[in-house]
């Protein structure tokens, strides 16, 4: 007699499916550009060499030990984590009505915000883009909060469908929780100008809706850091409150490592002091105590201004090849007369590619080409190079025409 035997199987998720596919198809040249990981030229996994140099420093650093963190993590990180994304001279944390916790990169981040949200906010309704990362129902959803989702892309135009984005917003529940993807979003490599950041940062301080930034790829929209944290910073400076969940993943390229932050943006110290305590006995419940060794790098090189430096210079590389991929493709495009306008491989932003191939010339080129992209149609620049262009530029010319 099993207990466990009426455990029925999960549904299928459909990026791990694409993702098993590729890994499954032994063809030597197959390609996979699911992933949002940067690759190096060679297509290799890619670590930061400032990364690499902080490690063998902690590895030689006799004064490090592997004793329980406290609940809310390294205390250095979580104060440079802060002023990553708010800036050197922000007055909420001169104020002292910020508080940040060290926790399991971006999603272990929007997973204790979540939490901590289910708990103490009355409207446990929670809106993300459409269509947005496949991980925010998920993560949300499995808090308890009820997912509801507002107008973000314009397939026709392939940009913002900024007119639904505000008229969702403005009707939505007042006290709803709303994500906002910070910079480089996924999938659409869109983003909203500054001057439309302001409207809906009006719009939802006007509807007193709650702000959750997600800040998964600070400085992989421009390449600088600070410019990527602009849209977040205009929200704090008004004042008033938002969630902010942080990841190292990207930018310093320590997806494996799981380091990120929460950062919880209060309208008082007295307020944040409580928050504080409420968010520790959530993390006290999940995993008491965030791991040491990622943080540890990330610390080693916010610390210290020559590695920040050479970090900012690595990321910045990072950015230019992704750039100089994405007009690689779009030149191979026009060179073969792939029907179509394919200025957009251009013009989006971060990671990500939003081709506008559909389901069957997704699975197409997964069938005949051994080319693996979600079924959106969206591939990671990341993952491609000079050697891999001309491949993908011939496949998407055979499925398209
Ligand atoms: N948010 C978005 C929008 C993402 O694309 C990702 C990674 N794909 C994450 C959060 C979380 O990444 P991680 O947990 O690795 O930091």
């Amino acid at each position: 007699n099993s207990i466990l035997s009426s455990v029925l199987p999960a549904p299928e998720d459909p990026i791990l499916s694409v993702y098993y596919a590729c890994r499954d198809d032994p063809s030597p040249v197959k390609l996979n550009l699911t992933a949002g990981t940067y690759q190096s030229e060679e297509g290799k996994p890619h670590v930061l060499e400032v990364v690499r140099r902080a490690e063998q420093q902690l590895a030689n650093d006799l004064s490090w030990n592997k004793e329980y963190l406290p609940l809310n993590g390294l205390a250095d990180f979580n104060k440079l984590s802060a002023k990553l994304i708010l800036g050197d001279d922000s007055l909420a944390v001169k104020e002292n009505r910020v508080v940040t916790f060290q926790c399991l990169s971006g999603t272990g981040s929007l997973r204790v915000g979540a939490e901590f949200l289910a708990q103490h906010h009355q409207q446990r309704v929670i809106f993300v883009p459409n269509p947005t990362w496949g991980n925010h129902p998920n993560i949300f959803n499995m808090a308890g909060l009820s997912v509801e989702h507002y107008r973000y892309y314009d397939p026709e135009t392939r940009g913002l469908d900024f007119k639904g984005l505000l008229e969702d917003l403005g009707a939505a529940p007042s006290g709803a929780i709303v994500v906002l993807q910070a910079c480089a979003h996924n999938p659409t490599g869109v983003d909203p100008t500054f001057e439309q950041w302001e409207k809906i940062r009006k719009i939802v301080r006007s509807k007193s809706l709650l702000p959750f930034f997600d800040n998964a790829y600070q400085g992989f929209a421009s390449g600088d850091i600070d410019s990527d944290a602009q849209a977040v910073r205009m929200f704090v400076a008004d004042g008033d409150e938002c969630l902010i969940a942080l990841s190292y993943g990207k930018n310093m390229g320590l997806y494996g490592e799981r380091v990120g932050s929460l950062t919880i943006v209060c309208k008082s110290e007295d307020v944040a002091k409580k928050v504080e305590s409420q968010v520790l006995l959530v993390v006290r419940a999940m995993y008491l105590t965030p791991p040491i060794h990622g943080a540890a790098i990330v610390t080693t090189i916010l610390k210290n201004s020559d590695m920040y430096k050479d970090w900012t210079i690595e990321l910045k590389g990072m950015v230019d090849r992704i750039l100089s991929m994405r007009q690689e493709l779009y030149e191979a495009l026009q060179a073969r007369g792939t029907p179509g306008d394919w200025s957009h491989i251009i013009k989006q932003i971060g990671m990500f590619s939003f081709t506008g191939l559909n389901e069957k010339q997704v699975r197409l080129m997964a069938k005949e080409h051994h080319i693996y992209m979600t079924y959106d149609g969206r591939i990671s620049i990341g993952g491609l190079s000079s050697k891999t262009v001309p491949r993908l530029a011939d496949a998407i010319h055979a499925v398209v025409t």
